[in-house]
C-alpha cells in the first residue's frame, strides 16, 4: 500500500485554524479593532451591517502597510509584532500570533486598502477564501481600511450555526465595549448599517463610561488606585448601592487587554463583602499594569484568559485596592462640601500617610497583605471626616459598648469600665470629651426611637440605629474572629443549656469560631452544654437565647448566602446582638454609637447592604418649601 499522509493545502489549513480564531462576527470585530490599535490608530471607525454577517469594516488612521506587507499579512503566522522566542515574554501589542487575518480571509471575502505616510500611493488587495483575487495600486488616506464581507460564505454549516441577529449584535457590542473601555485615550465611531450609533471622543475613563453607558454612571463610581512594585491598579468601581442584578458590567484590563478572570472577579466581590445584597454585582472597570514578563497571554487563541506568575499577590492587591476605594470614598462625598459628590476627583483629603503606594514583597500572601495598615488608615480617615463634620459635646458616654475584644485582650484589663469605653470610642479625637463648642442644636435626637438625627454641615444626618449597631458589631467580631482574640466574661453561675442534636453538631463544627467570639462552653451530654463564659455584650441570663439566636441566624444565612464560616458568624452575632428599632437611647449613647460607627472601616452599610446613614441636604430641604 502506498503512503497516505499528505500536508494539507494552505486554504484548508487556514480554514481549520479559523475555527479557533473566528467563531462569529464579533471575533472579526475584535481582531480588526486590535490590529487598528496596534497600528497606532487614534481615530478608529467601525461599520457593521446585517449584524456583522454581511459586513464588518474597520478604518484606522494608523501606520498602514507597504505593498509587500499587504500581501504578507494574510499568510498564516505572519506578524510584525514578534520575531524571536524571547519576544513572547515581552508583548506590548494586542496581537502577536499572526493568525487573525489569515483566518478571517479563509472564511470571508476581504478587501483591504492601506497606505503608509511615506508612500504616495495606497495598495488595494482582495482575498476570498484564502485566494488572492487582486492586488492593485490605488489612492487612499494614510492608514488602513479593511472590509470583511459575507463571513462563512464558503462554509454554509458555520453560517447557519450563527445565532439570531440580536445575539450576534450583542456579541459585537460586548467586544466593542471592551476595546473602547480599554482605550479611552482613542477616538471611536460605531456605525450600524449607515447610522452612527456611537461617536466616542478621546478623553478620560469617566467620560468614556458616561458616553458609553448613561451620564448617571458618572455619579455612581469611585476612583480606585493602588500601586506596588508588582502591579499598578487603577480604574473606577461602582458604589455598592449601584449594583445590578445581572452581570456584564465588570471589566478587567491587564496591560490594556480585556481579560476574563473569575479569580480576580472574586477578589473584587470579596472587597464588597457585606455591602451588596446577595446575587447582585457591582460595576467595575479596573486596569492592571504588570510587567509583561510576569504574565502569559499565550493561554488561548482568543486571549481573554491570562496567567500571572504570582496570582495570589495580584488577588490581594486588587482586593485591597477596591476595599480601600470603597472605604475611603463612600464617606467623603457626603461629608466633604467642596467635593460634594465630586466622584471623579479624588475625594480623599491629601494626607501623605494615606498615599496608597505600598511596597509589597513578591511572596506576601493575602492575609499578610490584609494585615497592612490600610484598614487602620481607612478607619482613621473615616473618623477624621466625621470629626470635621460634627464637633460638639462634653458629655461622657455611658453607652455600654464593649471594648474591641482584640484590643482588650492585648491590654489585658479587667471588666469593661465606662471610662475605657469612652476613651476607646473617641480614639483620637476625644471629640465628645474636650470639644469647646457645644450648642443645643448639636445634640442628636431620636426619631421614634428608631433613627438618630444629628446636624451636620450640609444638613441633617439620619442614622438607622439598628443598622449602625450591626455594622459596629460586625467589624468588631470579624476582627476577633480573624485574630482569634476572644474576650470572654466569665459567668458566675455557669448555665446549662439544652440544644437539639443538629444544633449541637453545628456547634461542634463551629467550635473554633464560637470560641473566638468569646463563648466558653463544655459539652456534657449528647444534647447538653454548660456555658461558662460569654462575650461581654451578652447579658447574664440571656446566654441561651443569644447562642440559639446566633445558631438560628447562622443557619438561615447559610441557606440564602454563600459566606465563609467567619463571615457568617460575624454577621449572625451582629444581627442578633444589635439593638433593635424602638430602643430608647440617651444622648451620650447616641453620640457613642455615631462615633463608633465612624470608627468602622465601612461605616456606610450594614453587613447585609442596608444603608446606615442618610444625609438630608439643606438644599433638598429647601425644595420642600419652594413654590413650583
Ligand atoms: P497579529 O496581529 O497577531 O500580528 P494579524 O493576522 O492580525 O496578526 O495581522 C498580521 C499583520 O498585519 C500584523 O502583524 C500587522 O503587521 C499587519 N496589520 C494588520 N492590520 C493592520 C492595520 N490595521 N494597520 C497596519 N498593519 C496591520
Ligand atoms: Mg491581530
Amino acid at each position: 500500500m502506498s503512503d497516505v499522509i499528505q500536508l494539507l493545502p494552505d486554504a484548508i489549513a487556514n480554514q481549520i485554524a479559523a475555527g479557533e480564531v473566528v467563531q462569529r462576527p464579533a471575533s472579526v470585530v475584535k481582531e480588526l479593532l486590535e490590529n487598528a490599535i496596534d497600528a497606532g490608530g487614534t481615530l478608529i471607525s467601525i461599520v457593521v451591517k446585517d449584524s456583522g454577517k454581511g459586513l464588518v469594516q474597520v478604518i484606522d488612521n494608523g501606520r498602514g502597510m507597504s505593498a509587500t506587507d499587504t500581501r504578507m499579512c494574510f499568510e498564516r503566522h505572519a506578524t510584525s509584532k514578534i520575531r524571536q522566542t524571547e519576544d513572547i515574554y515581552n508583548i506590548h501589542t494586542l496581537g502577536f500570533r499572526g493568525e487573525a487575518l489569515a483566518s478571517i480571509a479563509a472564511v470571508a471575502q476581504v478587501e483591504l486598502i492601506t497606505r503608509r505616510e511615506e508612500d504616495e500611493i495606497a495598495t488595494r488587495i482582495v482575498v476570498e477564501g484564502s485566494e488572492f483575487k487582486r492586488t492593485e495600486p490605488t489612492t487612499g488616506p494614510v492608514g488602513t481600511n479593511i472590509c470583511v464581507k459575507n463571513l462563512f460564505y464558503n462554509i454554509p454549516a458555520r453560517r447557519n450555526f450563527l445565532k439570531s441577529n440580536s445575539v450576534e449584535v450583542r456579541h459585537i457590542m460586548d467586544e466593542f465595549y471592551r476595546v473602547v473601555l480599554a482605550r479611552p485615550d482613542l477616538g471611536f465611531r460605531f456605525f450600524q448599517s449607515d447610522k452612527l450609533v456611537y461617536d466616542l471622543l478621546a478623553g478620560s475613563l469617566p467620560t468614556r463610561i458616561s458616553d458609553l453607558f448613561t451620564s448617571e454612571y458618572a455619579t455612581q463610581l469611585l476612583p480606585c488606585e493602588e500601586e506596588t512594585d508588582h502591579v499598578r491598579v487603577t480604574g473606577l468601581v461602582g458604589k455598592p448601592e449601584f449594583h445590578k442584578r445581572t452581570r456584564g458590567e465588570q471589566f478587567f484590563f491587564v496591560n490594556k487587554r480585556y481579560i476574563k478572570s473569575s479569580y480576580l472577579h472574586h477578589a473584587v466581590m470579596s472587597a464588597y463583602e457585606a455591602m451588596l445584597p446577595e446575587g447582585s454585582f457591582p460595576f467595575y472597570t479596573l486596569f492592571l499594569e504588570v510587567d509583561p514578563q510576569h504574565i502569559d497571554v499565550n493561554v488561548h487563541p482568543t486571549k481573554t484568559e491570562i496567567k500571572f506568575s504570582d496570582e495570589r499577590t495580584i488577588y490581594a492587591i486588587v482586593r485591597a485596592a477596591v476595599k480601600r476605594s470603597l472605604g475611603k470614598n463612600l464617606v467623603s462625598p457626603v461629608f466633604d462640601e467642596e467635593n460634594h459628590f465630586a466622584i471623579f476627583s479624588n475625594t480623599e483629603p491629601s494626607q501623605p500617610e494615606e498615599k496608597t503606594t505600598t511596597t509589597i514583597p513578591s511572596r506576601l500572601n493575602q492575609k499578610e497583605y490584609q494585615a497592612l495598615p490600610s484598614a487602620e488608615i481607612t478607619r482613621r480617615a473615616n473618623l477624621e471626616h466625621w470629626e470635621s463634620l460634627y464637633r460638639s459635646g462634653d458629655e461622657k458616654s455611658h453607652f455600654d459598648f464593649p471594648k474591641d475584644p482584640a484590643e482588650e485582650s492585648k491590654e489585658n484589663t479587667s471588666p469593661v469600665t465606662l471610662q475605657s469605653v469612652v476613651n476607646r470610642t473617641s480614639e483620637r479625637g476625644e471629640m465628645f470629651l474636650e470639644s469647646e463648642q457645644k450648642a443645643a442644636s448639636d445634640s442628636p435626637f431620636q426619631i421614634h426611637h428608631t433613627y438618630i438625627a444629628v446636624h451636620v454641615k450640609s444638613g441633617l444626618m439620619l442614622v438607622d440605629q439598628q443598622a449602625a449597631h450591626e455594622r459596629i458589631l460586625f467589624e468588631q467580631y470579624s476582627l476577633a474572629l480573624e485574630k482569634k482574640s476572644a474576650v470572654s466574661q466569665q459567668s458566675l453561675f455557669p448555665q446549662t443549656i439544652q440544644v437539639s442534636s443538629t444544633d449541637l453538631a453545628l456547634l461542634q463544627e463551629l467550635d473554633e469560631e464560637i470560641r473566638a467570639m468569646g463563648f466558653v462552653f463544655t459539652i456534657v451530654g449528647d444534647r447538653t452544654l454548660v456555658v461558662q463564659g460569654v462575650p461581654p455584650d451578652v447579658k447574664t441570663g440571656t446566654e441561651q437565647e443569644v447562642l440559639e439566636g446566633i445558631i438560628e441566624q447562622y443557619k438561615s444565612n447559610q441557606e440564602r448566602l454563600t459566606l465563609s464560616k467567619r463571615d457568617n458568624m460575624a454577621r449572625s452575632i451582629a444581627r442578633r446582638m444589635a439593638m433593635k428599632a424602638g430602643q430608647r437611647l440617651s444622648e451620650a449613647e447616641m453620640r457613642a454609637l455615631i462615633d463608633r460607627l465612624f470608627g468602622c472601616i465601612q461605616p456606610d452599610y450594614a453587613p447585609d447592604g442596608r444603608k446606615t446613614t442618610y444625609v438630608l441636604e439643606l438644599g433638598k430641604i429647601a425644595t420642600f418649601f419652594t413654590n413650583t
